[in-house]
């Protein structure tokens, strides 16, 4: 057995206060959590955590590039499976001990790529159904073959997938990819300049608005930001409008046709739809959740296009619907240059709306989900145990296939725990995946410090 022994437990369940106690694990399952501390016998690992948090490991329901095949509902062709890889030991490293793969366009032969090739439990999402083929194509598609094309989201609920999603994402409903991806590469090629993110984000709202409606564009402000970078002397203002609506707006209305056609399959396959919720999409993601009900999961509901105002609203009307409302760290705490502002984040968390948290992808900078766990508990704008059950027990809640076995520590169900730091949440030391030990660090590293085994303590 695997005892972790004085702890401050965080169950996962949203309601239980943080309590002193021990988890004891047997296999790959939690055998036991409770207040008393155990001694263990002859071959058990028993550990001190020294009064650091014992926590569910996180599951984030929202992530992409961690298994090979195309990305995102645009079909880009995807990472390599070293990538994939890599994208997992940070996600392991941050404490998610599952992520569901929301690029919908996968086959389970690309996620068993890098299943068993590290610990982190990687569940599968589907989008194949159209529309999403067609919105693909109109903004990329060219990392859907033959294989993806002839999938179902039927055989791929029947083979595992717990959620159908990320429908709309990003580059078809004109969202984040569309700044570091399409719009940099549809100005370099007419300018040979490569602009930045930010800076294709700012043309694209000169050009459409935050809502993506085209036919009223600033031309003042899309003169000025193109003196501003450097780019006047080589493209016309009518050319950049051009361009970025020819790269928004071909797919943007049949992915809000998916988003609203995927709320019925949900019904039919009995699994949640998670959708790109953002300004553009807000009427199409409240037809969804309407449909859904508790099958429906708001994406981002802090999204960079809403306002905080609009945020709030569309959230309220999610919850009223009986749906989830989701909110993801993006790139918010380190790098800070898609999603620098967490003034949604506090106000749909001071209102109560917020359910679940997740990472998205932020152009493969996303930050950890203990993050925002440690952000929302340390100036106090959720409780601890609530703060942790965003990342962990409510997931479970939103995703049933996933929450009968994950997201709360309780007898019974698979042993993933993460250690942190006594009051750091993101601090993590070390990560039990089915009840193996699956990273740790500083004295948790030194194998004999801190873990022993009762036969060596009775020696010693
Ligand atoms: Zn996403």
């Amino acid at each position: 057995m695997l005892i972790l022994n004085n702890g401050l437990i965080v169950n996962g369940d949203g309601r239980t206060a943080p309590f002193t106690g021990s988890i004891v694990i047997e296999g790959s399952r939690i055998a036991a959590v409770g207040p008393a501390g155990y001694t263990g016998g002859v071959g058990d690992v028993v550990i001190d955590a020294g009064g650091r948090l014992l926590m569910p490991g996180a599951v984030n329901p929202h992530a992409h590039a961690v298994a090979p095949g195309p990305r995102f509902a645009s079909g880009t062709p995807g990472v390599s499976v070293e990538e994939a890889l890599g994208n997992l030991r940070c996600h392991l490293a941050q404490g998610h001990t599952t992520v569901v793969d929301l690029d919908g366009f996968k086959v389970p032969e690309e996620t068993a790529l890098v299943r068993g090739r590290q610990p982190v439990r990687v569940e599968s999402s589907t989008i194949h159904f159209e529309p999403m083929f067609t919105a693909a194509d109109a903004v990329d598609g060219a990392g859907l073959d033959d294989v993806h094309r002839a999938t179902t989201a039927q055989k791929m609920v029947a083979t595992g997938a717990v959620v159908i999603g990320e429908v709309g994402a990003g580059m078809t409903l004109g969202g984040g990819g569309q700044d570091y991806m399409y719009i940099p590469a549809a100005l370099e090629k007419a300018t040979g300049v490569r602009i930045l993110p930010a800076q294709a984000k700012a043309l694209k709202y000169a050009v459409l608005g935050r809502h993506v409606r085209p036919g009223s564009p600033d031309r003042q402000k899309i003169a000025d930001l193109l003196r501003q970078q450097g780019l006047a002397d080589l493209i016309g203002v009518d050319t950049v409008i051009t361009l970025i609506e020819e790269s928004v707006l071909p797919s943007f209305q049949v992915a809000l046709d998916g988003l609203v056609a995927s709320a019925d399959l949900a019904l039919e396959l009995g699994v949640p739809t998670l959708v790109h919720n953002s300004a553009p999409s807000d009427e199409a993601a409240r037809e969804a959740a309407r449909i859904a009900k508790e099958l429906f999961i708001g994406g981002h509901t802090n999204h960079g296009t809403f306002s905080s105002e609009e945020a709030v609203r569309n959230a309220r009307w999610i919850k009223e619907q009986g749906g989830f409302v989701e909110i993801d760290t993006f790139d918010a705490w380190g790098r800070r240059e898609l999603h620098a502002t967490p003034e949604h984040l506090i106000a749909l968390v001071q209102e109560g709306l917020v359910d679940i948290m997740a990472t998205d992808y932020a152009a493969g900078h996303w930050d950890g989900m203990f993050e925002m766990v440690d952000a929302v508990a340390r100036v106090g704008l959720a409780p601890l145990e609530q703060a942790v059950a965003m990342a962990t027990g409510n997931v479970g809640r939103a995703l049933p296939r996933v929450g009968a076995e994950r997201g709360v520590l309780k007898a019974g169900l698979l042993a993933d725990v993460v250690i942190s730091a006594p009051r750091s949440p993101a601090e993590v030391c070390c990560v039990v995946i089915g009840g193996e030990i699956a990273l740790a660090r500083d004295e948790f590293a030194a194998p004999g410090t801190k873990a022993r085994t009762a036969a060596g303590s009775a020696r010693g």
